[in-house]
């Protein structure tokens, strides 16, 4: 498939800068927490988990779980399939989203945990799409709002291309 080019929305280095600002926050909002449970969003949350978990100075557990609504196209599908079984009981959950958009996929992800009884859950995403949302959520650590244009790179996808860029774009 022909790569279309794409236009630099967020450069990697603030990428990392402000990566970097959200770990110290965690890592002073959950001081004293023994362990935490960092659970990311495959496949698009991969390399903001990667990355984040390097600025928290708490001792992680790292898990991944997948919840695939999109397939190879650009609109969300509205059905949430979520897959990997992960023990969260009595753990404190820091969930790694990539995108929050209309929140139906966080929305899905945060009740099945919610209901597997964790000590806490926290929920953390990269980038935000406040104008697209239908379904509220609370986001406790959100990287950047970002308009409502596709986006891929760090780790997003469009069909599975783009997610080796270390910046992320919008496609035209
Ligand atoms: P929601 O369920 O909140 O509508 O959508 C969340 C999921 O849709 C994200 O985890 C992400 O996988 C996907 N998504 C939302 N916006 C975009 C986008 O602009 N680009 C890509 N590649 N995926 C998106």
């Amino acid at each position: 498939m022909e790569k279309t080019e794409v236009i630099e929305l967020l450069s990697a280095e603030k990428i990392q800068q402000r990566v970097s600002e959200i770990g110290r926050q965690i890592t002073a909002d959950l001081a004293g927490t023994e362990q935490l449970l960092v659970v990311g969003v495959l496949k698009g949350a991969f390399m903001f988990t990667a990355d984040l978990v390097r600025s928290i100075q708490i001792p992680c557990h790292i898990e991944f779980i997948r919840a695939s609504s999109y397939g190879h196209s650009m609109q969300s599908s509205g059905n949430v399939a979520l897959s990997g079984e992960l023990d969260i009981e009595n753990h404190d959950v820091l969930l790694v989203e990539d995108i929050i958009d209309t929140g139906l996929t966080i929305r899905r992800i945060a009740e099945n945990f919610r209901k597997r009884n964790p000590a806490s859950l926290r929920i953390c995403t990269l980038l935000d799409k406040p104008s697209t949302r239908k379904y509220p959520v609370t986001i406790d650590y959100s990287g950047f709002s970002v308009p409502n244009r596709f986006i891929v790179g760090y780790g997003i996808d469009y069909a599975e291309q783009y997610r080796e860029l270390p910046f992320i774009g919008t496609l035209p």
